[in-house]
């Protein structure tokens, strides 16, 4: 298949590019509007394979849609361009409802013109993956798992968004007949991870010994999958998922905020001791605004019905992060010397 992946230079677009090229036969569109969050040395291990392409265009762009669908002639798209970051969308809502609700959009009814003027073959193959958060959920007690009938109960102005765009995601599978897939996942953490977020953020500072800044009291509680475990997650979504219905997606390891914090200090420490233990730079800070407790999947739909299992465990994919951000400070130097130098975001009087 010839897979048109949106927001492939993102950080979990590029692990699915990367796996794409390099694990099955299919070829790559990879079309991204490289805003802040991308970087094209993510895809530099396929950058030069004759099944990747790259076109730099913007989702909310139709007559640019229009003409990447007429060149390209993809066979499956792979939606995952998306205003990301919580903390942004509380400073910023506008670029979220824009690129998530109204790009999301644009991208569908494109999709379906091009669906439309397909052979019966083709048709029956076509698949629309729209890639979104467990966070459309809302917040869980101590108990219980979201499942793919939990109703919706977004809180922060990213979850609202990628809310709106699943339900127009469905809606064009239910009155156009696009096939459309959803799938929910719960947080990724892994290589090539923007320091703006927990995991990577937590590490660079660590490395530095500057301060862990953590939120409330570190007790939140998110379900944490590796990218790559969710980008093979997505391939057998969009090769064997069934038209209009829902995925989970998740790792089965939820661990409180403060946890994950202590145990990147911990592998440091082991790795490269410093004077003193690095959990003595752990401080707590205000609160995120809306800031939901706890978050956790039930894949046992994907896992029972697509045949589909996360291959790594908490311990051995952090492991592997941390390790992958000492051996390539090439890929996140520039970051944290330029475009985002770790400042805190996100705090409703900044908005
Ligand atoms: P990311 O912020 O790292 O990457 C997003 C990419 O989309 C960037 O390369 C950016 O340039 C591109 N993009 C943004 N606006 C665009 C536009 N208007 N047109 C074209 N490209 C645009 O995000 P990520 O963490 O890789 O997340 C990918 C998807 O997965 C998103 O839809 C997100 O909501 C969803 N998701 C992420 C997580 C997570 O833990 N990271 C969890 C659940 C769901």
């Amino acid at each position: 298949m010839r897979i048109l992946v949106t927001g492939g230079a993102g950080f979990i677009g590029s692990a699915v590019c990367r796996h794409l090229v390099r694990d099955t036969g299919h070829a790559v569109v990879n079309l991204d509007k490289l805003t802040y969050a991308a970087n094209l040395a993510s895809l530099d291990a396929v950058a030069g394979d004759p099944r990747y392409a790259f076109v730099r265009a913007d989702i909310c762009d139709a007559p640019a849609m229009a003409e990447v669908f007429r060149q390209h002639d993809p066979d499956a798209v792979l939606h995952l361009a998306a205003e990301s970051h919580v903390d942004r969308s509380i400073d910023g809502p506008a670029a979220f409802i824009e690129t998530n609700v109204v790009g999301t959009g644009v991208l569908l009814e494109t999709a379906r013109r091009h669906f439309e003027g397909l052979d019966a073959d083709r048709r029956a193959r076509f698949r629309f993956v729209h890639v979104s958060t467990d966070e459309v959920y809302g917040s869980l007690g101590p108990d219980g798992l979201f499942s793919e009938t939990t109703a919706y109960d977004p809180s922060s102005p990213y979850s609202a968004s990628k809310a709106a765009s699943d339900h127009i995601a469905v809606a064009w599978h239910r009155t156009y007949g696009l096939p459309v897939v959803v799938s929910n996942c719960s947080n990724n953490y892994g290589p090539h991870h923007f320091p703006e977020k927990l995991i990577p953020l937590m590490i660079l500072n660590a490395l530095e010994m500057k301060p862990l800044p953590v939120y409330g009291d570190g007790s939140n509680i998110r379900d944490w999958l590796y990218v790559d475990d969710h980008a093979r997650a997505l391939t057998t979504i969009l090769e064997r998922g069934r038209a209009g219905e829902k995925y989970n997606v998740g790792g089965r390891n939820e661990r409180t905020n403060l946890q994950v914090v202590e145990r990147i200090c911990d592998i440091l420490d082991r790795i490269t001791p410093a004077d003193r233990p690095r959990r003595e730079l752990i401080t707590y800070v205000a609160d995120r605004p809306g800031h939901d407790h706890r978050y956790a999947i039930d894949a046992s739909k994907l896992e029972g019905e697509l045949g589909w299992k996360a291959q790594e465990s908490f311990e051995t994919g952090i492991e592997k992060t941390v390790v992958w951000y000492l051996d390539n400070r090439r890929w996140w130097e520039p970051i944290r010397g330029g475009s985002y130098r770790g400042e805190r975001l996100g705090l409703k009087s900044s908005a």
